[in-house]
């Protein structure tokens, strides 16, 4: 009986495909182990199969390659939930999958390996000849394709060996090389001979004195003739030689000396002392029982708690109780604020049981948490961002969504264009679990469903030492301006505000939600402005860098001296960016250490860190920032936060920007007089009247919140409706006008008045690529398979015009 099995492959393509399984293979086949099959010409790639059966396919199939997993990879749900993914966010599968899992768990043709300088073969595991051909392929080499591999050695389907390779950590996956790896195994030293012989070994070593300079090394660190021997690794040992391998090699070599390997765990921190959580105080602890009630008929509970109020302490308390019922825990914060400060926290009680999922882990520390929690061993609790909802998680009790409001939790490209929030949800509720909602600001949408008993609501309104939210002080600038009382970016009281809190020793904040040193360099003569070649936008100057950049693809351009259109030297800087008020603030305090955390100074992880202790330890009097300084950060000294143009984030196009305004100088203004004391904030603004204006000054969320919904319901936006944009882009401008007015036109069909535009969007070209946006604005209660059924039967309708398969066309479901 032939068998078949149908897998997703990584790729757009909307449905499964179907292989022949081997007579030989079909025994140790299993739903959700991965294999490698052919597809297309000369390529491989790595394939999860979803189910086996005997339904021969209409086509011819090819069969699978090999199996490379023993047990499935993937565990209930998570095929189910990739399949929800998928339907919701209109994508394939297979981009869903390729989202989900490590680099290292999907290998394809393209992937680029490179080997490990550090790896010894190990006695134990002694390599096959086909492994070692394919080392030796790579050996010095930068790094190579399994593609090219395969062409140089001459060797066929040689992913199962890349694989076995990388098991013993022989090879990795290229990307790694950006982030220092740690190598899971560490090549240990040991004496063979026994203490009798050492006398010997002397007069034998006379002659070789940096072999003999070694072994005193290692009877030193090994306390060899005290009877105590340690381990002695062989970083450690021939650091303390000060000796090159050569003489390592030179005593194996004489057998005196042999290399054995030690697994070290990359994520296991074995003994990390634990304590018991704070104790909560009362507010929080009515807060967590309420918690607990709510829970009991909702399966959502927002926790709509003030900056500072305790919420990260309470949701220590929600995961241990969890964790104690034999259940696990996901905690997803924005990418920005996990944080050391963070981590130290959740270690302190969680110990070894925590681990911690950040877009910046290397590839294999990513693929051994994975495994690990495959393998039930010992992580209970995740601490992740977005893409951590992927993990395979043994039974979920509990996913808190800090900071719920942040749009960072939306992936914007590639696809799937999914909002972790809303796709946690949904996670949980196919573990049983329930989910915990926690901001200062909620967003728009959660609130509403908070008000009309879909989610439970639980209010904390207290800071933790009852200290009071900061007085916010709106400055209107454009009077000050008029009466010649500040002539530039800052104003007197900003100033003397910042003053004040340096002779008392604490410290300042200071917001402004660009990079670079201005937005944009403009010819005061003739106003022409320099704009980037391949997209439609102008160029932040980057004065450190000296050069224009575009934040959009990253293209960069020299600075010039003088006006290219009327070669005047007539070029100045126009509008404030992080980098000049970094300039600025040091002229004016010029004896203080200034800060600046943006994208630029922020580019590793360690940066990052740098500048967070810098300022918490006090080394550091002003931070001076994007919104990277409001996100979920915890300083204790902070007395003044100055936000310099209040205006620009209420005058962008968007039906969001008052909600975002509202929600980004909530949230700085919360970095404020933390403990001890009431702080500051200085908001600099044209429009101090602005209703806006008024209700973050008096942390009116209730009136922001019923004056957008007002809003949101006269003009049918969400949670009125859904939205969904469809992009339509390509090289050629007309033919995207074409195609996408053809495009809409076939939508109207079908969704009639719901279809809006094409339109340009605010940014109509970005790296050279014409973009064209539909907008349909659909009832609530239409089902997403009937949507998406419309949508295919659509692009099957514009496949008659050849044009359209040149063209790019995404979705994003729930745009943010
Ligand atoms: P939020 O998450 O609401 O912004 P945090 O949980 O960060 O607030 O709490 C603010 C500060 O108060 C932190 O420095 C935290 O360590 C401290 N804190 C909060 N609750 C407790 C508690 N129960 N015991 C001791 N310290 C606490
Ligand atoms: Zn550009
Ligand atoms: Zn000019």
């Amino acid at each position: 009986m032939e068998h078949y099995a149908d897998v997703i492959l990584p790729l757009p393509i909307n449905k499964y495909f179907t292989y022949s399984v081997p007579e030989e293979l079909f025994e140790s086949l299993t739903q959700g182990c991965r294999v490698i099959v052919p597809f297309g010409r000369k390529k491989y790639y790595t394939a999860i199969v979803v189910s086996i059966h005997q339904q021969k396919p209409v086509y011819e199939t090819k069969p699978i390659a090999t199996i490379l997993d023993a047990a499935p990879i993937l565990r209930h749900p998570q095929l189910k939930f990739w399949e929800w993914l998928a339907s919701y966010y209109l994508c394939s599968t297979g981009e869903v999958y390729k989202a989900a899992l490590p680099s290292g768990l999907k290998l394809e043709s393209e992937t680029a390996v490179i080997w490990n300088p550090d790896y010894e073969e190990d006695e134990k595991n002694r390599l096959s000849e086909r492994e070692k051909i394919i080392l030796s392929v790579l050996t010095d080499k930068d790094k190579m394709s399994i593609a090219d591999i395969e062409k140089t050695s001459g060797l066929k389907n040689i992913m199962p060996i890349v694989r076995s390779l990388m098991e013993k950590e022989a090879l990795f996956v290229s990307e790694q090389l950006k982030s220092a790896y740690r190598p899971k195994t560490e090549s240990y030293i040991r004496l063979t001979i026994s203490p009798e012989k050492l006398r010997d070994l002397f007069e034998q070593l006379k002659s070789a004195k940096k072999q003999l300079h070694l072994l005193m090394a290692y009877l030193d660190i090994s306390r060899f003739l005290q009877k105590q021997t340690q381990e002695v690794s062989k970083k450690t040992l021939l650091a303390k030689a000060g000796v090159s391998t050569a003489v390592l090699t030179a005593l194996t070599d004489k057998g005196i000396m042999e290399i054995y390997q030690k697994e070290i765990s990359r994520i296991d921190q074995p003994s990390i002392p634990t304590h018991e959580a704070y104790p909560l105080n009362e507010n929080q602890q009515k807060a967590f029982l309420d918690i607990l009630a709510s829970f009991e008929s909702k399966d959502v509970t927002l926790l709509h708690g003030i900056t500072s109020s305790g919420k990260t302490e309470i949701y220590i308390h929600l995961i241990d109780k969890i964790i104690k019922q034999g259940r696990q825990a996901l905690y997803l914060v924005p990418e920005i604020a996990l944080t050391t400060q963070l981590t130290n926290r959740l270690q302190r009680v969680f110990g070894s049981k925590l681990a911690i999922y950040h877009s910046k882990c290397p590839d294999n520390e990513r693929v051994e948490i994975w495994n690990n929690l495959l393998k039930n061993k010992n992580i209970e609790m995740v601490l992740g961002v977005r893409s951590s909802i992927f993990l395979p998680f043994r039974d979920l009790g509990l996913i808190i969504v800090d900071e719920e409001h942040e749009a960072t939790y939306k992936q914007q490209d590639p696809a799937p264009r999914y909002h972790a929030r809303n796709a946690a949800i949904v996670l949980a509720s196919l573990h049983g679990a329930k989910t915990l909602l926690g901001t200062a600001t909620p967003a728009l949408e959660t609130y509403y469903n908070a008000q009309h008993g879909k989610y439970g609501l639980v209010v904390l309104n207290r800071r933790f030492e009852d200290i009071s939210l900061p007085r916010i002080e709106a400055i209107d600038i454009k009077e000050l301006r008029r009466k010649k009382i500040m002539k530039g970016n800052y104003s007197p009281p900003l100033i003397q505000g910042i003053q004040k809190a340096i002779e008392k020793g604490e410290q300042a904040i200071l917001f402004q939600n660009r990079r670079g040193y201005s937005p944009m360099i403009e010819c005061k003569l003739c106003g022409w402005i320099p704009k980037c070649e391949y997209c439609d936008v102008s160029l932040t100057y980057h004065k450190r860098q000296n050069l224009l950049t575009c934040h959009y693809c990253g293209a960069s351009y020299p600075v010039p001296l003088q006006c290219p259109a009327c070669e005047n030297l007539s070029i100045e800087a126009i509008g404030l960016g992080t980098e000049r008020i970094e300039d600025d603030i040091s002229c004016y305090f010029p004896d203080i250490k200034v800060a600046r955390m943006d994208l630029d100074t922020t580019r590793t992880r360690k940066a990052h860190e740098q500048l967070i202790d810098d300022f918490q330890k006090k080394r550091t009097q002003i931070l001076i920032g994007t919104q990277m300084v409001s996100k979920g950060l915890d300083f204790d000294n902070v007395s003044i936060v100055g936000i310099l143009n209040g205006d620009n984030m209420l005058n962008y196009p968007d039906f969001r920007s008052h909600e975002r305004a509202f929600q980004m100088m909530t949230q700085v203004a919360g970095r404020a007089g933390r403990k001890r004391k009431r702080g500051t904030v200085v908001l600099q603004t044209s429009q101090p009247d602005h209703p806006l204006i008024q209700q973050i000054i008096a942390n009116d969320y209730e009136t922001f919140y019923s004056k957008q919904l007002e809003e949101r319901k006269q003009f049918g936006y969400p949670p009125f409706s859904r939205l969904i944009y469809i992009y339509l882009k390509h090289r050629d401008e007309r033919t995207v006008d074409a195609l996408s007015k053809l495009f809409a036109d076939y939508l109207r069909q079908t969704f009639d008045h719901r279809v809006l535009g094409p339109d340009n969007p605010p940014v109509a070209r970005i790296q050279s690529l014409f973009i064209r946006k539909i907008v349909l604005k659909m009832e609530l209660n239409i089902s997403m398979q009937k949507v998406k059924a419309h949508l295919q039967k659509v692009c099957e309708n514009m496949l008659a015009d050849k044009r359209f398969k040149t063209l790019t066309l995404y979705y994003d479901v729930d745009p943010i």
